[in-house]
C-alpha cells in the first residue's frame, strides 16, 4: 500500500471522501475526479494499455484513442482507491456506547466494484445489519465501509464477507448480517447473455447465524420496500 502522501491527487480525493464525513471537509467533496494533468507514474500502465489496443486491432494513434492509455490508468487507480483507505480515519471516533440491543439495518446501499477475474464492473446494492452489544457506529459510516471494500478488485463473495467481518471486529456486536445483490457485466456482456441476472450473496455472523428468528427478521426487513419507494 502506498503511504497517503504518494497518492495522485485524484485518488487522494476519493480516499478522503470515503474516510471523511460528507460536509466534514468540503474541499475534498466532488473533487476533481476527472482532473487535468498527467497521471504520475512510470508509464508502464499506459504502455500496457497501448499494447492491448494494438493487439485488438486498433490504431492507438487515432484521435479518439490518443489519451486512452492515460485515462485508463487514471480510472483504474480511482476504481481501486479503496486499497488506500485507512479504516481508523474512516471510523474516526464514530463508535458510541448505547444501551440499544435491537437490530440496526442500513439497506439499499449502492456500490460499484470490479470483478477481479475480468476487470469488469459488478454493481448493485448492499444491506448491512447488526445487533449491538452496547456499541453502535454512526449510520453514515456503513456505506463508507461498503465503499472501502468495493473500490478494489473483488469477488462478490469476499466483498460480502469483508464488510461483515469489519463490522464484527470493530463493534463486537451480537451478530452481523450482510446481503449483496449485484449484476456482473462479465456475465451479462459475454457468453450467455442473460440481462437481469442478479447474484445474491450473504454473510451472517453471531446471532444472525445461530438464531433463526434473527435471520428471519433481517430477511423480512429486506423484503419490505423502503419508505417512499
Ligand atoms: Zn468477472
Amino acid at each position: 500500500m502506498s503511504s497517503p502522501t504518494d497518492l495522485p491527487s485524484h485518488v487522494r480525493a476519493i480516499v478522503d471522501e470515503i474516510e471523511n464525513e460528507i460536509g466534514e471537509d468540503p474541499s475534498s467533496i466532488g473533487a476533481t475526479i476527472e482532473g487535468a494533468g498527467r497521471h504520475p507514474g512510470n508509464g508502464k500502465v499506459e504502455a500496457a494499455v497501448h499494447q492491448i489496443l494494438v493487439e485488438i486491432g486498433e490504431d492507438p494513434d487515432r484521435q479518439g484513442l490518443e489519451g486512452t492509455p492515460e485515462r485508463v490508468h487514471r480510472m483504474y487507480t480511482e476504481l481501486t482507491a479503496g486499497y488506500h483507505v485507512d479504516p481508523e480515519r474512516l471510523i474516526n471516533g464514530a463508535i458510541f456506547d448505547v444501551a440499544y440491543s435491537e437490530m440496526v439495518i442500513v439497506k439499499d446501499i449502492p456500490f460499484y466494484s470490479l470483478c477481479e477475474h475480468h476487470l469488469l464492473p459488478f454493481f448493485g446494492t448492499a444491506a448491512v445489519a447488526y445487533i449491538p452489544r452496547g456499541r453502535v457506529i454512526g449510520l453514515s459510516k456503513i456505506p463508507r465501509i461498503v465503499e472501502m471494500y468495493a473500490r478494489r478488485l473483488q469477488v462478490q463473495e469476499r466483498l460480502t464477507q469483508q464488510i461483515a467481518e469489519f463490522v464484527q471486529e470493530r463493534l463486537e456486536p451480537q451478530g452481523v448480517g450482510v446481503v449483496i445483490e449485484a449484476t456482473h457485466l462479465c456475465a451479462v456482456m459475454r457468453g450467455v447473455r442473460k440481462p437481469g441476472t442478479i447474484m445474491t450473496t450473504s454473510s451472517v455472523l453471531g446471532l444472525f447465524r445461530t438464531r433463526d428468528r434473527t435471520r428471519a427478521e433481517f430477511l423480512d426487513h429486506l423484503a419490505r420496500p423502503a419508505p417512499g419507494a
